[in-house]
C-alpha cells in the first residue's frame, strides 16, 4: 500500500463498512467500497460514497478554541491552554461546591471507543459522578436493557453471515432498505439466492424495506407488543414451539404464555389493524423456517415501551429456539456506528465499563482499582433528556457537549433550549460551525472528523475496526481523545498521559479480560490495516491468531463460554444453549401489550411518528455539506395519508403546520397512500434554517420516555395538522 493509500471504516452507521480513502497531492481524498471488507465486500450507499465530501469541504469548520468570559461577553479567539484551564477550573470550582453531580458529559454514538473510554474514566471515576450519557440513549439504550433482560448480556447473538442462511427474516419497527442499505443489499442478494426466503416487515409506513416484503404487516404505531404476541400465540397454539429448548434453557415461558393468551388472534389483528390472515401467515412462515432472524431499530427502540417491545420480538426467537445457531438469532440493527464500541467501555450513565454492571460494588471496585481513581458512584447518573432537565432547575451547573447535537435531536427540543439557556456553564467541542448548541457555549473546542484522527468502532456484529488518520485537521483542530486527555490532566487527575489511542485501547482491552466481552487479544497491530475482528476474542486465542486479514484473524480455536466461531472467523454467542443469566436460562417476561406515548384527541388527533431519511444523517452537519445528497430530499416534509389530506382540504406541496402541545412544524405536504390513515411521519434531520425552527421535528415530540431504559419516544406523539 503506498501512502496515500488508507483503509478506514465509515462514521455513519452500525453496518461498519470498510471505505479505501485515496489522498492526492493536493491533499484533496476521495473515497471508495474497501473490495476486501467482509461486512461490505467493495459497496458503499450513498452516505459512504460521498464521505470524502466531508473532509474536503472545510468551509464550516471550526479551527481555533474560543471562549467568553461572561454570558455577555462576545465569543473570543484563544489559545488551547487558556480554554482548557478555564474549563477545568470551572468544573473543580463547581464540583467543590456542588459536588461531582452538578456538572456532567453528553456524548456521542459517533465517538471513538477510545474518546469513550476516556470520557466514562475521567467522569466515573475520577469526577466521581456517572452523569455522562451520550445519543445513544436517544437510540439503543433500549435494546441494552431488553437484550440484559432477556440473554443475561447486552450481546447480539448472531452476525451479519446468518442473513445468507436464513429462510425467513422478519423486520420489526426498521427501515434498513435506506438506514443500513449495505445490510439490506445482502438481505436483497439472499432473497435473490433463494426465492423460499420469506420476508416479513412490521412497520405503519409502507418503506423502501416493506416494498419488497412477502407480508407487509402495516400495523397501528404503538402496536409492535400486541401483534408480536399474536404470533407467539398462534406458534404456541400450533405446537409450532421448540419445547425442549424452553424446557431445557429457558425459564419464565408460563407467565410469558399467559400474557400471550389473554388477547384473541381476532381481538390483537384489531389493536394492530392488521387482518388475522397476516398474523397466521406470518407464524407459519416462521414455524416453516430452519433460520429465522428477527431484525429492528428505532421502531421498538424509541418507545415509552422500547423495552417491552424489544423483547416481544427477542421472545419469538426464545420460543422457536431459533438463537446461537447459523441463520438464526434477534439482531438488533445499531443506528450509530459506534453504539455496540461506547456499551463495552460503559458508554452510557447507567452502564460500567466493559459490561460490569454499576449496581455490583465488586464490579465498581473492580473498575476503580483498575483505573487508580476515587470511588465509582453506585447512583447511575442523569439520562440526556434528564441532563437538559437538570439544567433548567439548576440542579446540574455545567454540561460538556461532545459530537452531537441535542438542540435538534432531543425530544421536546424548546425545553432542552430552556436547559441550555438557564446553564452556568456549556463546553462544545465540536467539529463543525453548525450546531445550534454553540450559541450557548461558553468554552468552544474545535475537533478533528472523520479522517483526520485514528481509533476503533465496534458495528452491530461486535466486529472492532479501525479508523485511521488520513489527513491533519485544519487549524488547531484535535482529535477528541487529546482534548479529553489534555483537559482531564488539567482538572490534575493523573492517569490520562497516554501517547496515542493505541495505548488507550489496550488499557480498554485490559480492563474486559475475563468478561463476556473479552477483547484482551485485540490491538492496534492485529487490526492492521483494514483487518476486523469480532468480540470476544480473549489473549489466549489471539496469540493463535493469523495475521489480520480481510476477515480478521482466524478464531477458530476460541470457544469462551456461550460463543463459537464458524470457519470464517465469525463467532456466534449461545451456541451451546447457556446465557449469561444467573441461572444460564434466557429468560422470558410478561409484555403487557399498551405502548403509546401519549393519547390522541380531538384537539389533537394524529399519531405523529419521526425518522431517517436515505440521504441524510441525523443532523446533517455532515451529510448537508453534500450538494448530491441534498438532491434526493431537498428539504424538510409531512408524509400524510390522501383520506386525510382530503378531509384537510390539502395537497400535495402546500405547507403544513403540525402541532403539538409542545410547539409546531410548518413543511410541505407529501400525500401518499403508503402511510396509514390517521398517521402523519416527519423526518428528523432538519434544524434551523435562517433562524427559522420550523422544519425541526422535535418541536412536536413529547418528552415521554420508556421507564426502564429512559429511552425517548419518537415514535409516538399525538399532534394536530392544518393548512398553513
Ligand atoms: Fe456507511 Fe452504513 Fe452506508 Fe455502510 S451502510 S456505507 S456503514 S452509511
Amino acid at each position: 500500500m503506498t501512502t496515500d493509500v488508507y483503509k478506514t471504516t465509515c462514521c455513519y452507521c452500525g453496518v461498519g463498512c470498510g471505505v479505501i480513502v485515496r489522498k492526492d497531492k493536493q491533499g484533496a481524498l476521495t473515497a471508495e467500497g474497501d473490495p476486501d471488507h467482509p461486512v461490505n465486500r467493495g459497496q458503499l450507499c450513498s452516505k459512504g460514497m460521498n464521505l470524502h465530501h466531508t473532509v474536503n469541504d472545510r468551509s464550516d469548520r471550526l479551527l481555533y478554541p474560543q471562549m467568553r468570559y461572561n454570558k455577555q461577553s462576545p465569543m473570543q479567539r484563544v489559545s488551547w491552554d487558556a480554554a482548557l484551564e478555564r474549563t477545568a477550573a470551572v468544573f473543580r470550582t463547581f464540583i467543590d461546591k456542588y459536588g461531582p453531580d452538578s456538572v456532567a458529559i453528553y456524548a456521542s454514538g459517533q465517538c471513538l471507543t477510545e474518546e469513550y473510554y476516556t470520557l466514562n474514566k475521567l467522569m466515573k471515576g475520577f469526577i466521581g459522578s456517572n452523569n455522562i450519557d451520550t445519543n445513544s440513549r436517544l437510540c439503543m439504550s433500549s435494546a441494552v436493557v431488553a437484550y440484559k433482560m432477556a440473554l443475561g448480556e447486552d450481546s447480539v447473538p448472531g452476525c451479519y453471515e446468518d442473513v445468507d442462511t436464513a429462510d425467513c427474516i422478519y423486520v420489526d419497527g426498521a427501515n434498513p432498505a435506506w438506514c443500513h442499505p449495505i445490510l439490506w443489499r445482502r438481505v436483497e442478494a439472499a432473497k435473490a439466492a433463494n426465492p423460499d426466503l420469506v420476508l416479513i416487515v412490521a412497520d405503519p409506513r409502507r418503506t423502501d424495506t416493506a416494498t419488497t416484503a412477502d407480508i407487509h404487516l402495516q400495523l397501528r404505531p404503538g402496536t409492535d407488543i400486541a401483534l408480536n404476541n399474536a404470533i407467539a400465540r398462534v406458534l404456541i397454539e400450533n405446537g409450532d414451539i421448540d419445547i425442549d429448548f424452553i424446557h431445557d434453557h429457558t425459564e419464565g415461558f408460563e407467565t410469558y404464555r399467559a400474557r400471550v393468551f389473554q388477547r384473541t388472534v381476532a381481538e390483537a389483528a384489531a389493536i394492530c389493524g392488521v387482518s388475522v390472515e397476516d398474523i397466521r401467515r406470518t407464524a407459519r412462515s416462521i414455524a416453516a423456517s430452519k433460520g429465522f432472524i428477527t431484525m429492528w431499530t428505532m421502531g421498538l427502540n424509541q418507545s415509552v415501551a422500547g423495552v417491552h417491545k424489544n423483547l416481544s420480538l427477542i421472545s419469538l426467537n426464545l420460543i422457536t429456539g431459533h438463537i446461537g445457531k447459523p441463520g438464526s438469532g434477534p439482531f438488533s440493527l445499531t443506528g450509530q456506528p459506534n453504539a455496540m464500541g461506547g456499551r463495552e467501555v460503559g458508554g452510557l450513565a447507567t452502564l460500567l465499563a466493559a459490561h460490569r454492571d454499576l449496581k455490583n460494588p465488586a464490579h465498581r471496585l473492580e473498575v476503580q482499582t483498575y483505573w487508580g481513581s476515587g470511588p465509582i458512584s453506585a447512583t447511575p447518573g442523569l439520562t440526556a433528556p434528564e441532563m437538559f432537565a437538570a439544567l433548567e432547575s439548576g440542579r446540574l451547573k455545567a454540561v460538556w457537549i461532545i459530537g452531537t447535537n441535542p438542540l435538534v435531536s432531543l425530544p421536546d427540543v424548546r425545553a432542552a433550549e430552556r436547559g441550555l439557556s438557564k446553564a452556568r456553564f456549556v463546553v462544545v467541542q465540536e467539529v463543525s460551525r453548525k450546531p445550534e448548541t454553540l450559541a450557548y457555549a461558553d468554552v468552544v473546542l474545535p475537533a478533528a472528523a472523520w479522517a483526520e484522527k485514528e481509533g476503533t468502532m465496534t458495528n452491530s456484529e461486535r466486529r472492532i475496526s479501525r479508523l485511521h488518520k488520513v489527513t491533519d485537521a485544519p487549524g488547531e483542530a484535535l482529535a477528541d481523545w487529546e482534548i479529553i486527555c489534555r483537559l482531564a490532566t488539567a482538572m490534575g487527575f493523573p492517569g490520562f498521559s497516554y501517547k496515542s489511542p493505541s495505548e488507550i485501547y489496550d488499557e480498554h482491552a485490559g480492563l474486559t479480560k475475563g468478561t463476556n466481552i473479552d477483547v484482551s487479544g485485540v490491538n492496534y497491530a492485529l487490526l492492521g490495516s483494514g483487518g476486523t475482528v469480532q468480540w470476544p476474542l480473549p489473549a489466549a486465542g489471539a496469540s493463535a491468531a493469523s495475521p489480520a486479514g480481510p476477515g480478521g484473524p482466524s478464531t477458530a480455536a476460541l470457544t469462551p463460554r456461550g460463543a463459537a466461531f464458524g470457519p470464517a472467523g465469525t463467532p456466534r454467542l449461545f451456541t451451546d444453549r447457556h446465557f449469561y443469566t444467573p441461572s444460564g436460562r434466557a429468560r422470558f417476561h410478561d409484555l403487557p401489550d399498551d405502548a403509546r406515548g401519549e393519547t390522541t384527541d380531538g384537539d389533537y388527533p394524529f399519531i405523529l411518528t419521526t425518522g431517517r431519511i436515505r440521504d441524510q444523517w441525523h443532523t446533517m452537519s455532515k451529510t448537508g455539506k453534500v450538494r448530491k445528497l441534498n438532491q434526493h430530499i431537498p428539504r424538510s416534509f409531512v408524509e400524510m395519508h390522501p383520506d386525510d389530506a382530503r378531509r384537510l382540504g390539502v395537497a400535495e406541496d402546500d405547507l403544513i403546520c403540525v402541532s403539538s402541545r409542545r410547539g409546531e412544524v410548518v413543511v410541505r405536504a407529501r400525500v401518499t397512500d403508503s402511510i396509514r390513515r390517521g398517521v402523519l411521519f416527519l423526518p428528523m434531520h432538519w434544524g434551523k434554517i435562517l433562524q427559522s425552527d420550523l422544519n425541526r421535528a422535535n418541536n412536536v415530540t413529547k418528552n415521554v420516555v420508556d421507564p426502564l431504559s429512559g429511552e425517548p419516544d419518537f415514535k409516538y406523539c399525538a399532534v394536530a395538522a392544518e393548512k398553513y
